[in-house]
């Protein structure tokens, strides 16, 4: 799958990259935001979504079922931005 979020909206949990470590953080109680052109629609983080895969992705149809784990500024940002129903 493509997460080119230069290509379409990419759902995805942000990360935080830990320097001390040397690797990808994600905070537990995250919620996922929606990426467009490597930055989120509210504007709170910023990713190359391409970098990772699916598991921190969710398809558009599973934020929709499950609304409550996404981020709500992005959510209402992306129905009107994309007309989505729901
Ligand atoms: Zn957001």
């Amino acid at each position: 799958m493509n997460f080119d979020s230069r290509k379409r909206p990419v759902w995805q949990l942000p990360v935080a990259n830990s320097e001390k470590r040397g690797n990808a953080y994600i905070h537990p109680k995250a919620k996922y935001h929606c990426f467009k052109n490597c930055g989120s629609l509210c504007g709170m983080y910023c990713q190359r979504t391409e970098d990772y895969d699916d598991g921190i992705t969710i398809s558009s149809a599973a934020v929709l079922e499950q609304p409550h784990l996404a981020c709500r500024s992005c959510l209402k940002k992306w129905k009107k931005q994309y007309q989505v129903e729901g």
